[in-house]
C-alpha cells in the first residue's frame, strides 16, 4: 500500500464531554470520533460497524437513506485501519462515516434526486464535494431521502417514500434534506452533507434538533451538486455540533477550477478557530421577523437564545430588513425560473427516465390510422411527432407534481410578455433585499431570529396546500437571494417535544464568525447534545 508523505497540520483537539471519552460510538460527536480512532481506542471498522448496527435498527422507523452500501463502507474502513497500522499518513476525517444527500454525485453510486427520473442513474464521476470527502478519508456510508430534485421542505416530496422526524415519527423532518438532517439526530450518521437552495440544510437541522451550516455563495464547490436553481444553491454540512460542522465546512469549502462561480478566496482554519470566543459581538435582532405566522414556542425559544447570547457579553441592536416581506415571493419566481430552466435536460434522450418508446409508438401508430380512417386531414397534421411525443411522456412519467409545479411557474414567468412583470421584478427586488441586509451588517456583525416560523408538522398536514409550504421558508430564503451564509443551531423544544433551531445569519464569507457564535452558544447550552429516545 502506497503512503502519501504526512501534511503538516495542527491535530484536531476532541471535545472531551463532561470530562470522560464518550463511551458509545453512537453517542459521540465527529471530533470525539476521530479522537477515539486516532488514540486507538476504537477503529474505523468498529466506528463503522456501530452506525450499520444503528441504521438496522431504527432505519426501518426514520426511513433517512435511499441507499446504504454496508459492505463498501466497511471495506473503506478496513483500508483505513490498515494504512494506520502501516504508519501512512491519513486525512482528515479518516475513518469517519459521512452521509450524503442525494443530490450529490458519487461515482457509481445511485444519485437519483429522490426522482424516478434518475433513478437509475449512477454518475460517471465524483462530486467535487465527495472527492473531497474521499481524499480526507471519510467512509461514504450512504445516500440520504430528500424532496424531489431539492424541492420542497418536508422530504414529502420524494418519488419513493417520506422521511420521518426522530424525535416524533408522526411528524415530517423538514426539507429538502430531510434524510441528512434525520439521519444525524438519529445517530445513523455523524457528519451529512446537505444542499441549501432556500433553506433547505437550515431548516430540517432546526426540525430535527442538529447544526446545519448554508455557506456563502461560492464558498463551497457546486460541481457534481445537481442543480436546482444555479443562483441559489450550496453544499453545506449537517452535524450535531458547531465544532463539526467547522470540521466538515473544512473540508470540502474552497475554489474550484470546475465550479464558475466558487471563489478564489483561502479557507480559513475553521476547525482551530471555532473554539475561540468572539468579544464584543454585536447581535441583530430583525424587527419585521416577529410578526403574524411565527409561533410563539419559537418565538419564545429564540429570545431565550438571545438572552443567553447577552448573558455571554454579546450587545444586541435590533435592525430593519424592510423588504424581507417580498423574499418568498421573490425566491419562489427566480427559483422557479432557474428550475425550468435547469430541468429542461431531462428530455429522455441523454440520461434518465425514459418513457416506454415501443409502446409509445404503437400507440402513436394507432391513432395516425384512426385518423386516416376517419378521414382528417387537419387533426393528422396537428398530431405530435414521435420526439415531441417521446418528451412530453417522458417528463409527465418521470417528474412528480411538485417539481412540474416549478417548471410550469418558472416557464410562465419566463415566458415573452411576463419576463419583465414576474423574473425582472422579482431580480429587482432580490437587489433591495441585499440592500437591507448589507445595511444591516453595518451596524451588527451576526443577524439572529427563528429558522423557520413552527416546529415540526404531521405528515401529509400541508401536502395540499403548496403555498402553506412555501411560508415556510420565510426566514431562509433571505440568506440565499443575497448568497449570505446561514447557520440553524438547536435552541429548545415545543411542548410537543419537537426541537426549535436559532437562526445565526452573516456577511458574505463570515462562516467562521457564525462558527464561532454557534460554539459560545453551545458551550453554555446542551440543547444540541439532547437525543431523540
Ligand atoms: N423549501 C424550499 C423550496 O422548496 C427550499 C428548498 C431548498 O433549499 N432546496 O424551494
Amino acid at each position: 500500500m502506497r503512503c502519501v508523505p504526512p501534511a503538516r497540520r495542527a491535530a484536531w483537539r476532541p471535545a472531551v464531554r463532561n470530562g470522560v471519552t464518550c463511551m458509545s460510538l453512537g453517542n459521540c460527536t465527529a471530533g470525539e470520533l476521530l479522537h477515539e480512532i486516532q488514540t486507538g481506542q476504537t477503529t474505523a471498522v468498529d466506528v463503522v460497524r456501530a452506525f450499520l448496527e444503528r441504521i438496522e435498527r431504527y432505519e426501518p422507523q426514520i426511513k433517512a437513506f435511499l441507499y446504504v452500501d454496508a459492505q463498501a463502507a466497511l471495506e473503506q474502513a478496513e483500508i483505513i485501519d490498515r494504512r494506520r497500522r502501516n504508519g501512512c499518513a491519513l486525512g482528515r476525517l479518516a475513518g469517519l462515516p459521512v452521509a450524503i444527500k442525494d443530490v450529490l454525485c458519487a461515482k457509481g453510486q445511485p444519485t437519483t434526486c429522490a426522482s424516478k427520473m434518475l433513478e437509475n442513474f449512477r454518475p460517471p464521476y465524483d462530486a467535487t464535494v465527495v472527492s473531497r470527502l474521499k481524499a480526507a478519508d471519510a467512509v461514504l456510508i450512504g445516500r440520504t431521502n430528500m424532496d424531489e430534485f431539492a424541492m420542497g421542505a418536508s422530504t414529502e416530496n420524494s418519488a419513493f417514500f417520506p422521511t420521518r422526524n426522530p424525535w416524533n415519527t408522526q411528524y415530517i423532518p423538514g426539507g429538502s434534506s430531510g434524510g441528512s438532517a434525520a439521519c444525524v439526530a438519529a445517530r445513523l450518521a455523524p457528519l451529512a452533507l446537505g444542499s441549501d437552495t432556500g433553506g433547505s440544510i437550515r431548516s430540517p437541522s432546526a426540525l430535527c434538533g442538529v447544526t446545519g451550516l448554508k455557506p456563502s455563495y461560492g464558498r463551497v464547490s457546486r460541481y457534481g451538486l445537481v442543480a436546482f436553481a444555479s443562483s441559489l444553491d450550496q453544499v453545506g454540512p449537517i452535524t450535531q455540533t458547531a465544532e463539526d460542522a467547522a470540521l466538515l465546512l473544512e473540508v470540502i469549502a474552497g475554489y474550484d477550477p470546475l465550479d464558475s462561480t466558487s471563489a478564489n478566496l483561502p479557507v480559513p482554519p475553521y476547525s482551530q478557530t471555532v473554539r475561540n470566543p468572539l468579544k464584543q459581538l454585536r447581535l441583530g435582532v430583525v424587527r419585521e421577523h416577529y410578526g403574524p405566522g411565527l409561533d410563539g414556542e419559537v418565538e419564545q425559544a429564540v429570545r431565550q437564545a438571545v438572552r443567553v447570547f447577552k448573558s455571554l457579553g454579546a450587545t444586541v441592536h435590533e435592525v430593519s430588513l424592510p423588504h424581507s416581506k417580498y423574499a418568498v415571493a421573490t425566491y419562489y419566481i427566480v427559483s422557479s425560473c432557474e428550475a425550468s430552466s435547469n430541468l429542461a435536460r431531462y428530455d429522455g434522450v441523454h440520461y434518465g427516465y425514459r418513457t416506454n418508446v415501443k409502446q409509445m409508438l404503437a400507440e402513436l401508430e394507432e391513432k395516425r390510422n384512426a385518423l386516416r380512417a376517419a378521414r382528417d386531414p387537419a387533426a393528422l397534421r396537428e398530431l405530435d411527432s414521435a420526439l415531441v411525443t417521446m418528451y412530453r411522456r417522458t417528463r409527465s412519467e418521470g417528474f412528480g407534481p411538485e417539481v412540474k409545479r416549478r417548471i410550469m411557474l418558472g416557464t410562465y414567468a419566463l415566458s415573452a410578455g411576463y419576463y419583465d412583470a414576474y423574473y425582472k421584478k422579482a431580480s429587482k427586488v432580490r437587489r433591495l433585499i441585499r440592500d437591507d441586509y448589507h445595511r444591516a451588517f453595518e451596524q451588527v456583525d451576526v443577524i439572529v431570529g427563528p429558522v423557520t416560523p413552527t416546529p415540526a408538522f404531521k405528515l401529509g398536514e400541508k401536502l395540499d396546500d403548496p403555498l402553506a409550504m412555501y411560508l415556510l421558508d420565510l426566514y431562509t430564503v433571505g440568506a440565499n437571494l443575497v448568497g449570505l451564509p446561514g447557520m440553524s443551531i438547536p435552541c429548545g423544544f415545543s411542548s410537543a417535544g419537537l426541537p426549535i433551531g436559532l437562526h445565526l445569519e452573516g456577511p458574505p464569507f463570515a462562516e467562521e464568525r457564525l462558527l464561532r457564535a454557534a460554539q459560545m452558544y453551545q458551550t453554555v447550552t446542551d440543547w444540541h447534545q439532547r437525543q431523540p429516545r
